[in-house]
């Protein structure tokens, strides 16, 4: 998995996530969210979520860009 052709971090944009109702995966304490959008000088387009701890446990981590509000089970107008 190391021989991806090099590229570049030509852009990259950050937003924090305020939908976000994840936890904390160390101690279950309710955690924050930021969206990292990346853009490579090759053209590709990454989006990451990356959640941290809100207690200074030190927990971060990568999580699903499905947002945890239900939305399945009600439709939004
Ligand atoms: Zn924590």
């Amino acid at each position: 998995m190391d021989d991806k052709p090099a590229r570049r971090i030509a852009h990259a944009r950050a937003e924090e996530i305020l939908d976000f109702f994840g936890k904390c995966r160390a101690c279950g304490y309710p955690a924050y969210a930021e969206s990292t959008t990346l853009r490579y000088d090759n053209g590709d387009l990454e989006t990451k979520i990356i959640a941290s701890c809100a207690l200074p446990c030190g927990w971060t981590g990568e999580v699903s860009a499905t947002p945890m509000t239900g939305a399945a089970a009600r439709p939004r107008t």
